[in-house]
C-alpha cells in the first residue's frame, strides 16, 4: 500500500516548522507531529528575541547560509505579514584578538561583508549606554539585529498549513521503523501509526533520546535569559538607537544583549552565551536563583552600567550542543534512504531557521542539497569527541 504521506516531520519547533513549510510549498504531502502545542516555551525557540548577524566568528563557512537565511526571513515577513526581523545593527565587542572581534572580522573580510571597526571612544560616542575599556574595540555590522522566535515559528506553521500540511500538536512520536523493501517509514504515536516515504527529525533538546544511533554525544544545557529595567527608562535602549551586542571579556566569557523591544515597561534582555549547566528536557530546573541574577548583573555592570539595576523577569531555555558546536544536518547515516536529521544547533541556530528548512526539504525530497553543509556531517571527527 502506498504511504499516506510523502514526508513526516517530527518536531514543529524552530527547524521543524520551517521544514514543514518548505516541504509543503514544494507540493509534498506533509504530516507534522509535535509533542507540545504550537509555539510553546518548553524547547529552544522562545523568549522573544534571538540575535542575527552575518559576520560569523563561529566559522566563515556559515556565511553563505546566513545570506540565504536573510533572504528567506524577508520573504517570510512578506508572505505572512508578521514581524520577524528587526535589523537594528550590532556590535561584537572585545579585545582585537578576542574570538568575538577577531573571528567576526576575519569572516567579514573573507566574504566582503559591509562592516566598520570602532575603537572604544567611537563605541561610547555612538552608543552611550555601552562603556568599553580603552583596549576594547567593536566590529559594527549595520545588518545585524534581532529575530522574533515565536513569530517565526508561528509564520512557518501558518505557511505550512496554507500549503496543505497536516499539523498535529500534543502528539509525541514514540518510535518509528523503516518499512521493508525501501518503502519508507512507519511512525508511531500513542494514538496512531502513520506511514510516509520520508521522515525528517528536528528534535531540538530531545536529540539524545531520539537519535541514539547517530554517534554524536549531544549535551543539553540550561540557559537563562534576563530582562532588566534600565535606570532612567528604556528611551536610550529602543531599537532605533540601540544595537544588539555580543561582548567578550578578557577571560573569554561572552554576554549578549538586545534593545528594549517590549515597550517602556518590558526592559531589555541579556544573557550569557555558552555558560549553561547540563540538564535534560525532563529535569531542567526552571527556577532562576538570586546568585545567578547577581552573576549576570556583575558581568553587565561595568559594560552597560544603566541596565542591571532591577530584574523584571527571567526564563530558562535549552541549548543542544555538539562537541565542536557545529550543527548536524544530514541524511541519517544509519537510515540514509528514509531519514533526514537537523539537530545540535548548539545555541546559535535560530538565525538559520529558514535556510535549514530549505536544506532539509532538499535532502528529504532529492537526497542532496546545493547548500554547503559539509561542516554539519555527523561523521566529522570533531562531532564524535565528547
Ligand atoms: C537562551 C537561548 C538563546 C539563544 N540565542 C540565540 C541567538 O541569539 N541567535 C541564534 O541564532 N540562536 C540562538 N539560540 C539557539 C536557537 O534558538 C536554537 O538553535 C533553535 O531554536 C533550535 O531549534 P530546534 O528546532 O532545533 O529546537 P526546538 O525549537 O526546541 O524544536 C524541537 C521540537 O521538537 C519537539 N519534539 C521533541 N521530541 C518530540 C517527539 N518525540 N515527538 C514530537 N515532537 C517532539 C519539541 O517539542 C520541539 O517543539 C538560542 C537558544 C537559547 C536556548
Amino acid at each position: 500500500m502506498a504511504p499516506t504521506y510523502d514526508v513526516i516531520v517530527l518536531g514543529l519547533g524552530g527547524m521543524g516548522s520551517a521544514a514543514a513549510h518548505h516541504l509543503a510549498a514544494r507540493g509534498a504531502r506533509v504530516l507534522g507531529l509535535e509533542k507540545f502545542g504550537p509555539v510553546h516555551n518548553r524547547g529552544s525557540s522562545h523568549g522573544g528575541s534571538r540575535i542575527t548577524r552575518q559576520s560569523y566568528f563561529e566559522d566563515p563557512a556559515y556565511v553563505p547560509l546566513l545570506l540565504r537565511s536573510y533572504e528567506l526571513y524577508e520573504r517570510l515577513e512578506r508572505d505572512t505579514g508578521r514581524e520577524v526581523a528587526t535589523l537594528c545593527g550590532g556590535v561584537m565587542v572585545g579585545r582585537p584578538d578576542s574570538r568575538t572581534v577577531g573571528g567576526s572580522l576575519a569572516s567579514a573580510r573573507q566574504w566582503d561583508l559591509p562592516h566598520e571597526v570602532l575603537d572604544a571612544k567611537e563605541i561610547r560616542r555612538r552608543f552611550p549606554t555601552l562603556t568599553p575599556h580603552g583596549d576594547e574595540v567593536a566590529l559594527y555590522e549595520a545588518r545585524a539585529g534581532l529575530l522574533r522566535p515565536e513569530n517565526t515559528v508561528a509564520a512557518h506553521l501558518q505557511l505550512a498549513t496554507r500549503g496543505g500540511a497536516d499539523l498535529h500538536f500534543e502528539e509525541p512520536v514514540t518510535r518509528w521503523e523503516e518499512l521493508p523493501g525501501g518503502a519508507g517509514v512507519r511512525v508511531h504515536t500513542h494514538e496512531n501509526a502513520y506511514t510516509a516515504g520520508q521522515l525528517v527529525i528536528c528534535p531540538g533538546a530531545w536529540a539524545p533520546q531520539l537519535l541514539t544511533d547517530l554517534g554524536v554525544p549531544f549535551t543539553i544545557e540550561r540557559h537563562i535569559m534576563y530582562w532588566f529595567a534600565p535606570d532612567g527608562g528604556t528611551a536610550p535602549y529602543v531599537p532605533e538607537r540601540h544595537p544588539i551586542y555580543i561582548w567578550e571579556d578578557a577571560a573569554g566569557v561572552q554576554i549578549y544583549g538586545f534593545p528594549a523591544i517590549d515597550g517602556p515597561d518590558g526592559g531589555a534582555k541579556v544573557a550569557f552565551f555558552r555558560k549553561g549547566t547540563v540538564c535534560t528536557p525532563e529535569t531542567i530546573d526552571r527556577t532562576v536563583y538570586d546568585h545567578e541574577v547577581r552573576a549576570m548583573a556583575d558581568q553587565l555592570g561595568p559594560r552597560v552600567p544603566t541596565l542591571p539595576g532591577r530584574l523584571l523577569k527571567a526564563a530558562t531555555c535549552m541549548y543542544s550542543n555538539t562537541p565542536d558546536e557545529h550543527f548536524v544536518i544530514t541524511r541519517h547515516p544509519a537510515h540514509p534512504e528514509s531519514t533526514t536529521v537537523a539537530c545540535g544547533f548548539s545555541g546559535h541556530g535560530f538565525k538559520f531557521v529558514p535556510v535549514v528548512g530549505e536544506i532539509v526539504a532538499d535532502l528529504a525530497l532529492t537526497g542532496t542539497t546545493a547548500h554547503p553543509i559539509d561542516l554539519f556531517d555527523p561523521r566529522r571527527p570533531a562531532a564524535a569527541v565528547a
